[in-house]
């Protein structure tokens, strides 16, 4: 990558893969559109490519842009983050946390969260550790939890409860069932749009409900579609395995695991690696996960 487009993608905020190419929104949804909402993509900033491929992209870029610009308003995705200010204790965690620096301010005095540059990952909202503080809409902690809920149900420690991200993880999961590669029936999961929004609330109440193994999926290291959103997500995890241990809890029941949307085989091997881990587990750890492990508020 030349060190101009680089910097041009860098300021755009444009998601770029391991060999420092553009990022597409999806690969089929939204083949000439950054996942930068307003950012068209043509050409080889994508991946190396033929004139025509190129040309027939620009095509379509040029068409996408047309319906932006002539319009007087700008829809946009409803996911993003919401700050209830009465709440907020201007703590500041939540600031360097965001991919697209949609987050200003100053600690202990003012918070702006500039609505227009947030693109939805909800990392901010596992950040944030005070309760009500902020929320993303469409993934509050309310929904997921409901979620979670259904997906454990009855005999929750049998189940594996895994938290995908939208655009691999969940993609290779879904990919897996087309393909009709074989993983365990107690697998259970629950859909988000970054493994970044995956909170240590999120995590612990799956094991207070008692959850076998917790697995949290997310796109590989350089091709996450929020900039870098699930290096937090890895640094984060570390720490709650490290907390489940503190309570005596195995951490190896929380694990991490990239998958990307075209690795249906990988989703669904360690899918079966965490089913049998459960199987593993002496019963007295099962029985006592809801006992160790309570969640306030929740
Ligand atoms: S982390 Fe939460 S409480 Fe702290 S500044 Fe951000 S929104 Fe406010
Ligand atoms: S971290 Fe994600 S959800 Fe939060 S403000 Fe930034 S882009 Fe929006």
């Amino acid at each position: 990558m030349t060190e101009e487009r680089g910097n041009v993608l860098q300021q755009l905020k444009v998601s770029i893969d391991q060999e420092g190419f553009a990022l597409e929104s999806h690969p089929k949804l939204g083949p000439a559109e950054a996942a930068v909402q307003g950012v068209m993509l043509a050409g080889t900033v994508q991946y190396p490519k033929s004139v025509k491929e190129s040309a027939l992209q620009a095509l379509a870029a040029a068409a996408k842009a047309s319906v932006i610009i002539s319009k007087n308003e700008i829809e946009r995705e409803p996911f993003i983050a919401l700050v209830n200010a009465d709440v907020c204790t201007k703590c500041g965690r939540c600031i360097p946390v965001c991919p697209y620096g949609a987050i200003l301010g100053e600690v202990r005095k003012n918070i702006e969260f500039v609505s227009a540059a947030c693109q939805g990952c909800g990392t901010c909202v596992a950040e944030c550790t005070v309760e009500g503080a902020l929320t993303q809409e469409g993934f509050t902690d309310k929904q997921v939890i409901a979620q979670v809920d259904g997906a454990l149900g009855e005999n929750a420690s049998e189940k594996v409860l895994i938290y995908a991200c939208n655009w691999c993880s969940y993609a290779g999961a879904d990919l897996a069932g087309v393909m009709k590669i074989q993983y365990p029936s107690n697998t259970r999961v629950v859909r988000t749009m970054c493994s970044g929004r995956v909170s240590q609330k999120l995590v612990m109440y799956a094991f207070s409900k008692g959850a076998g193994s917790v697995l949290v999926t997310g796109c590989h290291p350089g091709d996450c579609h929020y900039i870098n959103a699930n290096l937090q997500t890895e640094k984060r995890v570390e720490r709650w395995k490290k907390q489940l241990e503190a309570k005596g809890v195995d951490p190896d029941r929380l694990q991490l695991w990239w998958v990307s949307a075209a690795e249906p085989k990988r989703f669904a091997d360690k899918a079966t690696e965490m089913s049998e881990l459960i199987s593993k587990l002496p019963p007295e750890e099962l029985q006592s996960t809801t006992t160790k492990v309570k969640v306030r508020g929740a």
